[in-house]
């Protein structure tokens, strides 16, 4: 994976930027030691890894304006960071960028129970935003199984997702406003608890933005009331494809249950070893879980049975009770962590169509095959996010190429049916040169051109998103 030359002039006046980025901060706010700054050299994508110019850790929207304004002047790239769990490079640094991190931003801000909205600093945890109103019966929907350390930053900028988010949408559905600065320090207000003014959905844009138009400082979010009860049931299949056709016919249905998980053989061996939940042999689990009053569950579940039936069930394991339910999610949220054990892994984020499930799985063991690699697949099967996991030894010449490679494969096919490069993870450096696979090149004008209007010196978390080559003139004018 490329990324562009550091200016060797920048890197030249390091001392006269720290200098400047030091008096406009307090003391502690400025890392400029190499042994220091290495925590912050790459994010979730491992494999990728620069050490920055220096970071700046800011308390407040007030000094995130005052560091804009003197890398603006100065010139110097700035690198937004939240807590670093991208896996798709999303907060790599180049050599010769300011990482910006608002990991100290973590305030609540404003808490409205009758209006149904929370107001915080972006740095805050995901988890803790739902945590802080939870007393009070309600949750902040958008749950990425990274929820206990990423931010609401990071969340807004890649537009996160999570498994409960068949029903209540992504971070862009639950987003009402933003506090954003930007590149030349302006700080602007988009939205807010009332909804958005007239004029452009600007809030859209800025969600899911990568990073690009500016640095998020507070966001306005939806929290919702808390659902009656919910229980998962378990779903096990001799097939893949099975599986992925069952969750179709659910979805036909017009059912809409709050999550859909899918976890193929490899992943459910790794699960059942690191978590010990009890998940029957099989070659597919399905989770389904929904939400409602005890008459409502029990008529989803039942119509789920019904349909599931259709398909030969190996088993439909529902949960009893609360411990029972707890264990179904186990193995499901500590399949990163298992597969981890299993050895080294890439994590793939495509979309697909419900319908192509099943067609998909068995074409992407094909590629597999091809390659001479294994896939372990664990995704949010109700809106066809898939991220399969492929694996790899890192310590042979071409591991990694090999897996980047099926990869791109995989990505493309999911576009080749009908999907896109990513359901929630984002762009990053991880899928950017991917881009024209999906983008005509006047689509990729269209997108550079909003990006000219937010930060026409292209100085924001540079070489994501935009293949390199497209973006090469543009970068050079800058
Ligand atoms: C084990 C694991 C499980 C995961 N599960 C999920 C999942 O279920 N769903 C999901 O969607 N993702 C998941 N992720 C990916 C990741 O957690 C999300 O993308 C998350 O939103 C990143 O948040 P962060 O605060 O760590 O952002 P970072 O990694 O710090 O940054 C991500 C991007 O946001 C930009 N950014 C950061 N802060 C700001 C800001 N203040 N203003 C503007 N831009 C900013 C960065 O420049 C970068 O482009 C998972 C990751 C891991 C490691």
């Amino acid at each position: 994976m490329e990324m562009p030359v550091p200016s060797p002039a920048i890197l030249a006046r390091k001392a006269p930027i720290v200098e400047r980025l030091r008096a406009v901060l307090p003391s502690g706010a400025v890392i400029d030691d190499p042994a220091e700054t290495r925590a912050y050299e790459c994010d979730a994508l491992t494999a990728y890894r620069c050490p920055p110019l220096c970071v700046v850790l800011p308390c407040s929207t007030a000094e995130v304006a005052a560091v804009m304004r003197v890398c603006h002047e100065e010139r110097v790239p700035v690198v937004p960071r939240g807590a670093g769990t991208s896996l798709a490079g999303g907060s790599l640094p180049t050599a010769d960028a300011v990482v910006l991190g608002v990991a100290r931003m973590t305030a609540v801000l404003e808490v409205s129970l009758e209006n149904r909205f929370i107001r915080v600093e972006t740095g805050r945890t995901n988890l803790s935003v739902s945590m802080e109103v939870e007393a009070e019966g309600f949750f902040y929907a958008p749950d990425p199984s990274s929820q206990l350390a990423c931010a609401i930053a990071g969340n807004i900028a890649m537009n996160s997702g999570g498994a409960h988010c068949l029903k209540y949408g992504v971070t862009t559905n639950n987003l009402l406003g933003a506090t954003v600065v930007l590149m030349d320090g302006t700080v602007v207000e988009i939205g807010g608890p009332e909804g958005e003014a007239l004029g452009l959905d600007l809030l859209a844009v800025v969600c899911g933005s990568e990073g690009q138009l500016g640095v998020v400082t507070e966001a306005c979010l939806r929290i919702l009331p808390r659902p009656e009860g919910a229980r998962p049931v378990m779903i096990a299949f001799d097939r893949n494809e099975t599986a992925g056709d069952c969750v179709a016919a659910i979805i036909r249905a017009g059912l809409v249950p709050v999550a859909i998980e899918f976890m193929d053989r490899p992943c459910i061996e790794a699960c059942e070893a690191f978590a010990k939940a009890g998940y029957p042999v099989c070659e597919a689990l399905l989770i389904v879980e929904v939400e409602g009053s005890e008459a409502e569950i029990a008529d989803q579940l039942r119509r789920i049975a019904d349909i599931a039936r259709g398909f030969g069930p190996l088993e439909i394991r529902e949960a009893k009770d609360g411990a029972e339910a707890a264990r179904i999610w186990l193995g499901r949220k500590s399949a990163f962590g298992a597969m981890g054990q299993m050895g080294d892994y890439i994590c793939l984020d495509g979309t697909i169509p419900v319908s192509q499930l099943g067609p998909v799985l068995g074409r992407m063991r094909v590629l597999a095959d091809g390659y001479g690699l294994r896939v372990a697949n664990v995704f949010h099967a109700g809106d066809g996010n898939m991220h399969p996991l492929i694996l790899f030894d890192a310590n042979s010449a071409d591991g990694l190429k090999k897996a980047e490679a099926l990869g791109a494969d995989i990505l493309r096919l999911c576009v080749e049916v009908g999907g896109c490069l990513t359901g929630e993870h984002g762009v990053g450096v991880e899928k950017r040169d991917l881009m024209v696979d999906q983008f005509r090149p006047e689509d990729l004008e269209a997108q550079m051109r909003v990006k000219d209007a937010f930060d026409p010196d292209w100085l924001l978390n540079p070489a994501k998103v935009f293949p390199l080559a497209v973006s090469a003139g543009r970068r050079a004018a800058a």
